[in-house]
């Protein structure tokens, strides 16, 4: 539960170097942020500018070098690294570019994997895999396995991997970035039907036509928070000249 008043995601001061061959790369600068609970936020930039590192420190997958971080009012450098892997498993959804989905394991064993790590029972898991099917329109497809499903079925299945365990926060790394443009729309509607349902999404993206389907981008370029510009789906429609009825 996120405290009445505090945000889901609060980042103070957040900075990322890595050091490489004597080389030393600073992924992110400097940066603040604060995500409320049933947002839908957008991270735009070119490429290499920080989008994925801050999506891992999000996520619990790296932490920063220096600056704050706090989940659900905990400061997630105080947490021990069961807790970091609970709270992964349990209050954060995951969607990639490469699906990555396991091959040998059927659509509906990849849906139940990470509920497997959690101790709930097999009849309950297997009705949280075929309502998280259901969701993304794939529950015809239970015992398929992932190479022979399109692209963007594969990604709706990674969807509804990531969604299963009814997470806090939903976080997607390009996730129409290995998608042809149809795939990919119908990815961005099912993102946004289940942040019209109340969930909280941030969603990495490098096409800006993708980063308005979000109620607020966040623009990323060399480490830094550049622009942090809120609009819905209307404004940006008008910013392409189109006339509104
Ligand atoms: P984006 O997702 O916006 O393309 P990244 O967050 O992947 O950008 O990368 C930001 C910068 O940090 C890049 O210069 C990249 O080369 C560097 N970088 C990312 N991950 C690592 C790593 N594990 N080791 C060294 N450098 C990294
Ligand atoms: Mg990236």
């Amino acid at each position: 539960m996120v405290k009445p008043g505090s945000s889901l995601i609060h980042l103070e001061g957040v900075s990322k170097v890595f050091y490489t061959d004597e080389v030393e790369t600073h992924a992110l600068a400097n940066v603040h942020l604060d995500v409320r609970e049933g947002e839908y936020l957008a991270i735009a930039g070119p490429s290499g500018g920080g989008k994925s590192t801050l999506l891992s420190i999000l996520g619990l997958l790296d932490s920063p070098t220096s600056g704050e971080y706090q989940l659900n009012g905990h400061a997630a450098a105080r947490l021990t690294a069961a807790q970091r892997a609970q709270i992964r498993n349990r209050e954060i959804g995951f969607v990639f570019q490469s699906f990555n989905l396991i091959g040998d394991l059927s659509v509906a064993e990849n849906v139940e994997l990470p509920l497997t790590y959690r101790k709930m029972p097999a009849a309950e898991r297997r009705q949280r895999v075929q309502e998280a099917l259901e969701r993304v329109g794939m529950a015809h497809r239970l015992n398929h396995f992932p190479a022979q499903l399109s692209g963007g079925q594969q990604q709706r299945v990674a969807v509804a991997r990531a969604i299963a365990g009814k997470p806090s926060v939903l976080l997607a790394d390009e996730p129409t970035g290995n998608l042809d443009s149809v795939n990919g729309e119908s990815v961005m509607a099912l993102l946004r039907e289940l942040h019209q349902e109340g969930a909280t999404i941030i969603m990495v993206t490098h096409d800006p036509r993708y980063a308005e389907h979000a109620e607020r981008t966040v623009h990323l370029f060399d480490g830094q928070i550049v622009r942090d510009e809120r609009g819905d789906a209307r404004a940006g429609l008008e910013r392409h000249g189109y006339e509104m009825i």
